[in-house]
């Protein structure tokens, strides 16, 4: 079947393929389950839109507990429409979303990575 991550990533299209290929190398993954919202940094550091906060679980658990996930990433980056604050502001509000999952249980390692204006991919600590 192959190995697997998960991504919690913004729904913007010039991120797909940046995160994909940085898990796959970073962590030795063959595949990366996408899960995707317009700014899910700020949705899940916010913690207030618990329907699509249960969304996002409801899928984060089938990539865990289906595909053996272990490792689950949470994606800001530059210029989002669905979260357009300055890069500081999003980095805090990343670390709040890693704190949150991490409250699920998940059984998996939770990181935040950000995405640069050149399309790098970068874990924030
Ligand atoms: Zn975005």
């Amino acid at each position: 079947m192959g190995t697997f991550a998960t991504a919690i990533n913004c729904t913007d299209g010039r991120v797909q393929l940046p995160v994909i290929e940085y898990v796959r190398q970073k962590h030795g993954v063959d595949f990366v389950d996408m899960i995707t919202e317009p700014g899910p940094n700020r949705i899940l550091a916010e913690n207030g839109d618990h329907a699509v906060i249960e969304a996002i679980k409801r899928r984060v658990k089938i990539s865990v507990e289906k595909h053996n996930s272990r490792l689950v990433v949470i994606v800001g980056h530059h210029d989002c429409a669905g979260n357009p604050v300055e890069e500081e502001t999003q980095r805090e509000q990343t670390r709040a979303a890693v704190k949150l999952v991490e409250s699920w249980g998940l059984g998996a390692t939770v990181v935040g990575l950000w995405v640069t204006e050149h399309w790098k991919v970068r874990d924030i600590g």
